[in-house]
């Protein structure tokens, strides 16, 4: 069962996972706030990343298939970075969005900047369209705008095509289309009638950054950027790692941290925020090597997924088709998910897995590279010289084993935490009918989180606020959290119902502390999924749920 994004996004609010950011003053587009058990969620996902790229990245999924043993390190790099490194990398003069004003309403439209995706999108609609039908049958829902939700396009749309509201139904929605194709464009496929009417400017390029000023005098000069990826912190610090730490090629290097892009319409929820967390790793090897790294990080990325709880149904690994590879990338595979605001058959990206050649640190060396023919080679200016100075040091290994010097290739998974967080949620969000605790069937609604990811990870309850169960109770919940695991305390209402409140939360294991428990030192241990029940001495229950939450 596909359930539907509102459920999901309710679920969120009523229980404290995500807020819209700044909610009491309206909330601010595109911005979003983690509550009490959204951080905890949150950081249970950053932590399996951390655990896996970092801490135990030779234990843990497929070491095997590596195609050498290699080492990983993590860094921590500041948001503001020196301008120069956005030039050199080319987010200063490319990372744009297509964007179109409206000249009526002064309101902003993103303009998809993927052909290809754009071809889909108005294939698909004209297949929807019947035999005969008017242009007015047919519109684009995906009009979204910068300052506001969707949910008036049905009067946009009529408006647009000048009909009265009683005409609603002459209008065919194509809904949740991630971007906007251009519009006037598709107006002369779809509804060649309707183009005089269309108000829209021509499309200009949109820059992602978020831009600031550095000290008190605020010129130009002094104009610096929040980073849109985290990425180039690694970059910039190649030879500072190396010249500190005693990796040797071939090695990662990794980061989580805040990322900012001032995208024109955010939307579906954290999907597509301005301010998100990125989880990204640059893996230098060489380049002989390269092509068989690429395929395992792949592979591995995909698997840190389905192993932490997301079905194989519903993820795909989908290589980039030539055209849509960046120009220094020699392959690149996105991990993407069958979100539920998506249409049937479509998938959101959780992760980008690129072959990045040695683009990056030749760029960092050199300055800003562009494509000519099958070569890389420095951009010039006008007056002939670099367009963009690189630093000038120089960032190539030398292989000590091997006499060797070169500049290594790197393949990057660039994961986003928000994404993965969002993508774990909407897998786990279930509701069926349950037995209470009197036989009478109860609906439920049962988040099914890993219990790595689960934010919390036992409760305890005494059956009656009497006889001393509390006191036990409390001493059973403190010896948990000593030893570190996020535990709850429960002692409201019927057990059912504190059950179903801890079910909705997706903890995976409840602890009852009843008669029993007073005379012979056992509790009972529910299990969220198969509602099972164990009885338990009461000394071994910390180790026994220890080793089910790692
Ligand atoms: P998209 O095509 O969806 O805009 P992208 O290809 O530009 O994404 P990358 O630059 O590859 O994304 O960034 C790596 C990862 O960072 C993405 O896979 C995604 O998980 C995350 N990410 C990128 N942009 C956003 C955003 N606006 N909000 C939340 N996460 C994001």
């Amino acid at each position: 069962t596909q359930y539907s994004m509102d459920k999901i996004v309710a679920l969120a609010k009523r229980r404290g996972l995500m807020f819209q950011s700044s909610e009491i003053y309206g909330g601010l587009n595109g911005f979003w706030d983690y509550g009490p058990l959204g951080v905890e969620l949150k950081r249970n996902v950053r932590q399996a990343w951390w655990d896996d790229m970092i801490t135990r990245h030779d234990e843990l999924s497929i070491p095997a298939s590596a195609p050498s043993t290699f080492d990983m390190v993590g860094v921590e790099t500041s948001i503001i970075m020196h301008p120069q490194v956005w030039k050199v990398s080319g987010h200063f003069d490319l990372f744009c969005d297509k964007m179109v004003d409206c000249k009526e309403s002064r309101k902003r439209y993103r303009l998809d900047h993927v052909k290809g995706r754009w071809i889909e999108s108005v294939k698909r609609v004209q297949g929807e369209i019947p035999e005969g039908a008017t242009p007015e049958r047919v519109f684009i829902t995906t009009m979204a705008e910068i300052d506001e939700r969707n949910d008036d396009i049905e009067k946009k749309a009529l408006q647009y095509f000048g009909l009265r509201s009683k005409d609603a139904g002459k209008l065919k929605f194509v809904s949740e289309i991630e971007s906007l194709p251009p519009v006037e464009q598709f107006i002369d496929v779809i509804a060649p009638d309707a183009r005089s009417k269309a108000t829209l400017t021509t499309p200009r390029d949109f820059n992602l950054m978020f831009k600031t000023t550095l000290g008190a005098l605020g010129t130009e000069d002094d104009a610096a950027f929040l980073r849109p990826e985290t990425a180039q912190g690694m970059f910039v610090n190649f030879k500072n790692v190396c010249d500190s730490s005693r990796v040797k090629i071939p090695f990662g290097i990794a980061q989580i941290g805040k990322s900012f892009r001032n995208e024109i319409t955010p939307r579906n929820f954290t999907f597509r925020s301005r301010e998100f967390e990125q989880m990204e790793m640059e893996f230098f090897c060489h380049p002989k090597d390269s092509l068989a790294w690429y395929t395992y990080w792949r592979d591995r990325r995909y698997k840190w997924y389905t192993d932490l709880g997301i079905s194989s149904d519903k993820l795909i690994l989908r290589e980039h088709t030539h055209e849509e590879l960046a120009h220094y990338s020699v392959g690149t595979a996105d991990v993407e998910y069958a979100f539920p605001f998506l249409p049937a058959g479509e998938y959101g990206e959780l992760e980008g897995v690129a072959h990045r050649g040695d683009f990056d640190l030749r760029s960092h060396s050199q300055g800003k590279l562009r494509k000519e023919g099958n070569e890389l080679v420095v951009e010039a200016g006008a007056d002939g010289k670099p367009k963009y100075l690189g630093s000038g040091k120089d960032l190539s290994y030398f292989d000590d084993q091997s006499r060797e010097r070169f500049l290594p290739h790197v393949i990057e998974p660039a994961a986003g935490c928000d994404r993965a967080t969002l993508a774990f949620l909407c897998e786990a969000y279930h509701e069926d009918k349950q037995p209470d605790e009197k036989g009478e069937m109860q609906e439920r609604v049962v988040l099914k989180l890993h219990p790595r990811l689960a934010p919390v990870k036992v409760a305890i309850f005494p059956l009656i606020k009497k006889d001393g169960m509390p006191e036990k109770a409390a001493e059973i919940y403190r010896e948990f959290k000593r030893a570190g695991i996020t535990a709850a305390y429960d002692q409201q209402a019927a057990i059912g119902r504190r059950y179903r409140r801890m079910d909705e939360i997706g903890t995976p294991y409840c602890i009852t502390v009843d008669g029993d428990t007073m005379s012979a030192d056992t509790v009972t241990i529910r299990n969220r999924d198969t509602l099972e029940q164990i009885r338990l001495p009461v000394k071994e229950v910390v180790d026994h749920i220890a080793k089910l939450v790692r």
